[in-house]
C-alpha cells in the first residue's frame, strides 16, 4: 500500500461513515488499537469505529478494494492474533438490543455485551446463555460457542442462535439463517470472526428470573481430594446444575498483600437453575464431604449471575490456553495438581469446566461446532504483561500440555485460545468433516482470506 493511495482511499471513506477512523497520526488511535486482553498488541494501518451496519459494509469494502485484512473488535476479552497493517472495525457503538418477550428471543447489534441483554431480557423474567463475566461481547462469545453457566440446562451459546446480519468479505450485508445462506449460517456458529462482520444477532432468551449459585473455597494443599471429589460429584449431576472448579494461585503483584501472594486455593463456582432447595441438596454434598474454608452460595436473582465467578472487570494482560478432557482420570488429577501448585508456576488458574447435558444432545449437523462429547473444559493461564512473562508462561502450558497429552480428548474450545497457537490448534476444534466443511466455504466467501486474524482454518 503506498502513502499517496493510503490517505486518498482514508479520506474518501471518511466522507462515507458515520462514525470515526482513526490512523497511526491520529492521537486517539493509540488507545483505540488496544482491547481488554492486554497481550495483544496491534497496530492496524486504519481503524474504523462504526456506527451502523452501513459504516461496515464501507470499511469491509474499503479493505477489500486495497486487499487488506479486516479484524473485527466489539470488547477486546477475545483478541485472537494482532491485526498490523490491515482494517480493525470496531463495533462497540452499535449497541443496539430488542428483547421480544413473546418468542422469548433477542436481537443485539454488535457492540452489545452481554450486561446490557441480561438486564433488559431481566425485565420480563428472561435470561441470555451468558458466560462467567457479563462484560464480555455477545457476539466473540457466541460465534466461538459459548459456554455459561445454562450450559448444561440450555446448550452453548452458538446453539441458541437463529438468525445473523453479516457483512461478507465481498462487501455485502447478507442474512443467514436456517432457511437463507443457511451454509453460511452453519459455519459461522463456531467459527468466530471467519466470514465477515456479523452487525447483529438474534438468539434465544430463557425463563430464569433466579439461580441458586455461589462459590466454595478449599485451601490449595487439599486439591487432589477436591479434584477427586469433583470427579465423583459431576458423575450423578442434574442437568440443571453447571459448574467449574479452579486452582487458583493470587498473582505476586505489588496491588496484592504480601502475605496472599502465591496462596493456593481451590474453589467450586456452580449455579443451579430451578428450585434452590433442590441446587442447594446437591451443594450439601460438599459440605457434607469437607467443609470449605468460604461458602456464598445463596438463590439469587440472574442480574446477580457475574457474582458467582467475579471475573476481573478492568483490562488485563491474561494469556489462556485451553484442552479438553472425557474424564478426569487419577493420572490427570496428578498431572494438575503437580503443575497448578507448583510454587515456581507462573500460572494463575488451572481451571476445568464441567459440560455434557445441552451441549452434548445438541444437534450435531446444526453448526460448525465440535467436541460435543467432552465432560470438561480446561483452561491454563497465567499473567503475561511483559514479553519475558509471556514466554514464561507460554513454555510452561506447553510443558503441562504434553504431560496431560494421554489423559486429553485432543480437543480443544477455541474461545479460550490465543496467538500462535491457533495455527496448531484450529483443526482440533472441530470433527473432520466439519473441517472439511469449513475450509470449502472459506474458499467460497473469503479466498483471499481477508478474514485471518480469527481461528486459522486455512493458513
Ligand atoms: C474474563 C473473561 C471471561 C470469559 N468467560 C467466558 C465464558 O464463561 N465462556 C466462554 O465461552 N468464553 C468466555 N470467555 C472467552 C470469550 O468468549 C472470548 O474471548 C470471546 O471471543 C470474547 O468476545 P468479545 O466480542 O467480547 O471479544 P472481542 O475481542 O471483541 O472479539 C473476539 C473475536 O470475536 C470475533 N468477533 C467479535 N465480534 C465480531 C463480529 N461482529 N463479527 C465477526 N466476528 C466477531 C473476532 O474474531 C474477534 O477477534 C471469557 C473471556 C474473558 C477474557
Amino acid at each position: 500500500m503506498t502513502f499517496a493511495r493510503q490517505v486518498l482511499s482514508v479520506d474518501e471513506l471518511r466522507g462515507q461513515l458515520k462514525g470515526s477512523i482513526l490512523t497511526p497520526a491520529d492521537p486517539d488511535y493509540e488507545a483505540a488499537r488496544r482491547g481488554w486482553l492486554l497481550t495483544v498488541d496491534q497496530y492496524p494501518a486504519v481503524i474504523v469505529i462504526a456506527n451502523d451496519a452501513q459504516d461496515v459494509v464501507a470499511a469491509v469494502r474499503f479493505a477489500r478494494d486495497l486487499g487488506l485484512g479486516v479484524s473485527v473488535q466489539s470488547t477486546g476479552h477475545g483478541l485472537k492474533i494482532p491485526v498490523d497493517e490491515g482494517v480493525l472495525i470496531i463495533t462497540k457503538r452499535m449497541k443496539g438490543l430488542q428483547i421480544n418477550a413473546a418468542s422469548r428471543t433477542a436481537r443485539a447489534e454488535a457492540g452489545v455485551v452481554w450486561e446490557q441483554v441480561i438486564a433488559a431480557a431481566a425485565e420480563f423474567g428472561l435470561a441470555p446463555l451468558v458466560g462467567t463475566s457479563p462484560h464480555v461481547g455477545v457476539m466473540g462469545y457466541s460465534l466461538g460457542g459459548g459456554i455459561g453457566w445454562l450450559a448444561r440446562k440450555y446448550g452453548l451459546a452458538a446453539d441458541s442462535v437463529h438468525g445473523i446480519e453479516i457483512v461478507t468479505p465481498d462487501g455485502e450485508l447478507r442474512r443467514a439463517s436456517a432457511t437463507e445462506n443457511s451454509d453460511l449460517f452453519w459455519g459461522v456458529r463456531g467459527s468466530g470472526g471467519n466470514f465477515g462482520v456479523v452487525t447483529a444477532i438474534e438468539f434465544s432468551l430463557y425463563p430464569v428470573a433466579t439461580i441458586y449459585g455461589g462459590n466454595l473455597s478449599y485451601p490449595g494443599h487439599l486439591a487432589g481430594e477436591v479434584l477427586r471429589f469433583y470427579r465423583e460429584w459431576t458423575k450423578q449431576l442434574a442437568e440443571e446444575m453447571t459448574s467449574s472448579l479452579t486452582l487458583v494461585k493470587i498473582p505476586s503483584l505489588p496491588q496484592v498483600p504480601e502475605e496472599m501472594r502465591g496462596r493456593m486455593s481451590v474453589i467450586l463456582k456452580a449455579v443451579y437453575v430451578g428450585d434452590a432447595a433442590a441446587g442447594a441438596a446437591m451443594i450439601q454434598q460438599w459440605l457434607d464431604w469437607q467443609m470449605p474454608t468460604s461458602n456464598t452460595f445463596k438463590e439469587m436473582p440472574f442480574t446477580e449471575i457475574g457474582t458467582v465467578a467475579n471475573d476481573p472487570v478492568d483490562p488485563s494482560p491474561g494469556y489462556p490456553s485451553s484442552e479438553m478432557l472425557d474424564e478426569l482420570s487419577d493420572e490427570a488429577i496428578a498431572v494438575m495438581v503437580r503443575y497448578a501448585t507448583n510454587p515456581r508456576s507462573p500460572l494463575t488458574i488451572s481451571e476445568l469446566r464441567h459440560a455434557g447435558g445441552a451441549i452434548t444432545r445438541a444437534d450435531r449437523s446444526a453448526n460448525a461446532i465440535g467436541n460435543r462429547d467432552a465432560q470438561f473444559y480446561m483452561t491454563m493461564a497465567g499473567l503475561a504483561p511483559t514479553v519475558e512473562a509471556r514466554t514464561a508462561v507460554e513454555a510452561y502450558i506447553q510443558r503441562y500440555s504434553a504431560d496431560l497429552k494421554p489423559y486429553l480428548r485432543g480437543g480443544v474450545y477455541l474461545n479460550f485460545v490465543r496467538g500462535s497457537e491457533l495455527g496448531k490448534r484450529t483443526k482440533d476444534a472441530y470433527s473432520a468433516e466439519s473441517l472439511a466443511r469449513l475450509v470449502a466455504l472459506k474458499q467460497q466467501y473469503d479466498p483471499a482470506n481477508m478474514f485471518r486474524y480469527s481461528y486459522r482454518l486455512v493458513e
